[in-house]
């Protein structure tokens, strides 16, 4: 009947579809697939995050994938200790655009965190009071979302530096196979992380910057510490309240352009623990702040927000914190990776140590006005810090962490391994979804006889 053969036609045309977008998407045919969200609530902006593996192989290394960033508009969450509420208002737009990418049946079982990071960590220290209610504001918008919310805390520097490395390695598939692994450098504006594994490390030598796995069935030993204050944000306003110890009226800055020129609140600057007891007597309520561009200068400044007069342990990176010796291959992400590719220095086998400061040299000594012609597009306040922010990661790195001209280019500014990004978030949900075993799924229980 004309019936039958409309319904077959109507058919065969949704099996086309559905081939058709499984090709293109280059997918099984009707895969299952689950989800996972997580919210990154970074000390400048909030980012979430939607993973997404084959339902049957929680299991495999390399299988979660990222499928979507949303970028929260506004500040990050510690901005709105005033008003907390908007804090949790500020996540609605992200949170709409993940509804609409996870499919609406998976919705009530994909879990979804909030992690939050060295912003929170400063706001808590300073006001615990507020932090909490930023928690709460946050918490209440995310508890309305039709995703199965699994709370929102403050990661441990030490965690945040731990799963920004199963992150790397877990994408790179260095994990299952045990093959060397790969050290995680990561930046933010209010922290900085290192970790890597390393030979002479066993966690006997300063145990607090021990992380011990087991994944896979193979062991590690990982080194890692977040140095708070030291994010590049941070960072910036200790090397600015080491120039305005003088509480004078007008600074004038070599880690800023020629020509550059901003008046700034005294106020504002010292509002932070980072650098709220150093806050000059007796100075006026503004300042100007000028740039004259030079890079040695500018690098002198940055040296000394760093303490290396003392070392109880066999070595040390800075303010007396042990570190054991720089081992492997290492990736570089977050606001490394932002800085070095704008200056177009993220090939570390083309450009050697010399060349980053070579170029800084001549970057820092640019007029103002001819960066601004040149880069109209390039937000202003980046535009006017990459001098700074370039000269405080090569002294971070060399000064800081010890690499050298031999082993510099053992490290990769990255931002995303195999379309996902770099960062803690998703060693995050490994973990807590229980998606990394500690065996290997294929090794027998029992030694074959
Ligand atoms: P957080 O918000 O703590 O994760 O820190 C991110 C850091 O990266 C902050 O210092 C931001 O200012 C910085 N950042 C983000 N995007 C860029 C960019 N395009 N260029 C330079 N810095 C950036």
């Amino acid at each position: 009947t004309p019936v039958t053969i409309i319904i077959t036609v109507i058919g065969v045309i949704a099996i086309v579809a559905l081939v058709t977008v499984a090709v293109l998407q280059n997918r099984p045919l009707l895969q299952k697939y689950k989800y996972g969200i997580v919210l990154d609530a970074g000390s400048s902006h909030t980012a979430l995050y939607i993973y997404e593996w084959p339902a049957e192989k929680d299991n495999n290394t390399g299988r979660v994938e990222q499928t979507h960033s949303c970028k929260v508009k506004g500040p990050g969450i510690s901005s709105y200790a005033a008003a907390p509420w908007k804090a949790g208002e500020s996540l609605r737009d992200c949170m709409r655009e993940a509804k609409l990418q996870v499919p609406k049946k998976r919705h009530h079982e994909t879990p979804l965190y909030l992690g939050a990071t060295a912003g929170m960590r400063l706001l808590n220290k300073e006001d615990s009071s507020a932090s909490d209610l930023v928690f709460k504001a946050v918490e209440e918008t995310l508890q309305k979302s039709p995703f199965s919310f699994q709370g929102a805390r403050i990661l441990s520097g030490q965690e945040e530096g731990a799963f920004g490395w199963v992150t790397v390695n877990y994408l790179d598939d260095r994990l299952k196979q045990g093959l060397e692994t790969t050290g995680a450098l990561d930046l933010g504006g209010a922290s900085t992380q290192i970790s890597f594994v390393s030979d002479n490390y066993d966690g006997s030598e300063s145990p607090s910057n021990a992380v011990t796995f087991r994944l896979y069935g193979n062991d590690y030993n990982l080194y890692t510490h977040s140095f708070l204050c030291y994010g590049k944000d941070q960072a910036l306003r200790m090397t600015l309240a080491q120039q305005t110890q003088g509480s004078s009226s007008e600074i004038s800055d070599p880690c800023f352009h020629p020509g550059y020129t901003d008046t700034r609140n005294y106020s504002v600057l010292y509002d932070s623990p980072c650098v709220s007891s150093r806050k000059p007597q007796g100075a006026p309520a503004t300042f100007i702040h000028r740039g004259i561009g030079n890079f040695q200068q500018c690098q002198a400044f940055v040296k000394s927000v760093f303490n290396f007069t003392h070392c109880k342990y066999s070595r040390c990176s800075f303010n007396g914190v042990f570190q054991p010796l720089l081992q492997g291959p290492f990736g570089a992400f977050s606001a490394y990776y932002f800085v070095m590719n704008f200056l177009n220095l993220t090939d570390t086998s083309i450009h050697s140590l010399e060349t980053v400061k070579e170029k800084l040299t001549s970057y820092c000594a640019t007029p103002w006005d001819q960066l601004r012609q040149r880069y109209p597009d390039v937000k202003i306040k980046y535009l006017a810090e990459y001098c700074f922010s370039g000269t405080y990661i090569l002294t971070l790195l060399t000064e800081g962490y010890n690499f050298t001209s031999e082993n510099y280019s053992n490290i990769k500014f990255i931002k995303k391994i195999k379309g996902s990004d770099a960062g803690w978030t998703l060693g995050y949900m490994l973990n807590l979804t229980n998606m990394i075993p500690a065996e290997a799924p294929d090794t027998p229980i029992l030694p074959h006889a």
